[in-house]
């Protein structure tokens, strides 16, 4: 067996500690003598999955009991429709515009209603966060939708904006259990599960209970009701039973190992060895204004196309892989979510340092 460092931005790297449990468990799931993807939903064992996997997630969050937690699917960008669809009464609203997912989240939200963009860098190819002072919400906005983490462009929100008592929706996917948040701050949640927490398949979404209810869009479909699937406890169809367990396994073992507090104390040390290599390399620039930098996708250039390929595929033959970044942006960009071990990013500075030796001119 041969595991590489995966800076993939996702799906991504797992804790290896819940994949060995995974196998372990892979045949004969507690003595049931089946597989958790064999399982009946409504079994005993799974129905102790899912519960577990809530109650650890409350746990790790801090989740007040006036927030219902789903397991959906459609990833996060079925959110973009969902979230409009239940909460965009008067049919406004508010977005700050920081790259490519909020874009995705205005293109949908703009078929049911007006979107109003409050604020956006998209003058600067989204290489910063928008000054949050005066912001404009608009009186008549049924919410304000924020990307927390931008995955694209590597950069993240370091204070939220003040929305004047409007309901915040986050889209959380790339930084979800990264650094404590306080969920009251939101009104909602969400998070496709393959770049923080598990594998692709479940989306996760925590919403306040005043904000479920039958109110929703004319011709919502039954399955983008979030009142359904709180009423039937993310049970109303199949839910991505497989994934739900990865997604608890991985919970587990956060708690085990200090829970979201301890991530983001290594998240910072790890984040900040990249970034301070960044800052004194003569080869390699980071891409994004300092104070909003992302703790979870380090984007990064040398200026040279020719010597970023030749990076990327060096790189790879050193066990360090998807290092290339997105094609919208080039480059490169390491993702280095919560289950990158330091020891991940520290061989990727090293043979930053080595690379960068070798091919100054
Ligand atoms: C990856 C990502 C998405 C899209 O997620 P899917 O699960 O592929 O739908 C949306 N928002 C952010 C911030 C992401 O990182």
């Amino acid at each position: 067996m041969n595991r590489v460092y995966n800076f993939s931005a996702g799906p991504a790297v797992l804790p290896e500690e819940v994949l060995k449990q995974a196998a372990t468990e892979m045949l004969d799931y507690h003595g049931s003598g089946m597989s958790v993807m064999e399982m009946s939903h409504r079994s005993k064992e799974f129905e102790q999955i899912i519960a577990d996997a809530e109650a650890d997630l409350r746990k790790l969050m801090s989740i007040p009991d006036n927030y219902k937690v789903l397991f959906l699917q459609g990833g996060a960008t079925l959110q973009f429709s969902m979230v409009p669809l239940n909460l965009m009464k008067n049919r406004v609203m508010d977005i700050i515009h920081t790259g490519a997912w909020s874009e995705k989240a205005i293109e949908e939200a703009a078929r049911y209603g007006k979107v109003n963009v409050i604020a956006s860098s998209e003058d600067k190819a989204f290489t910063y966060i928008p000054d949050l002072d005066n912001l404009q919400i608009s009186p008549d906005a049924d919410y304000v939708h924020m990307v927390q983490n931008n995955t694209i462009f590597g950069t993240r929100f370091t204070k939220l904006p003040d929305v004047k008592g409007k309901v915040l929706v986050s889209d959380m996917s790339s930084n979800i259990l990264s650094e404590p948040f306080n969920v009251e701050d939101f009104g909602l949640i969400f998070a496709g599960a393959q770049k923080n927490i598990g594998p692709a398949g479940t989306t996760i979404v925590i919403i306040r209970d005043d904000l479920i209810n039958d109110d929703y869009l004319e011709g919502t479909p039954l399955m983008l009701q979030y009142k359904l699937h709180a009423d039937k406890g993310s049970m109303y169809n199949t839910p991505p039973t497989y994934g739900i367990y990865i997604c608890g396994l991985v919970f587990k073992h956060l708690l085990a190992n200090g829970g979201v507090e301890e991530m983001y104390k290594k998240n910072l040390k790890k984040a900040g060895l990249l970034y301070d290599y960044l800052d004194k390399s003569k080869l390699f620039k980071g891409t994004v204004r300092k104070e909003d930098r992302s703790l979870m996708n380090v984007t990064f250039v040398t200026g040279n196309e020719e010597l970023d390929k030749k990076f990327v595929s060096e790189a790879k033959k050193r066990g360090i892989v998807n290092i290339k970044g997105h094609r919208s942006v080039g480059g490169m960009r390491a993702s280095i979510y919560n289950a990158m071990p330091y020891e991940g990013v520290k061989a990727l500075v090293d043979f930053m340092e080595e690379f960068e030796k070798g091919n100054l001119a």
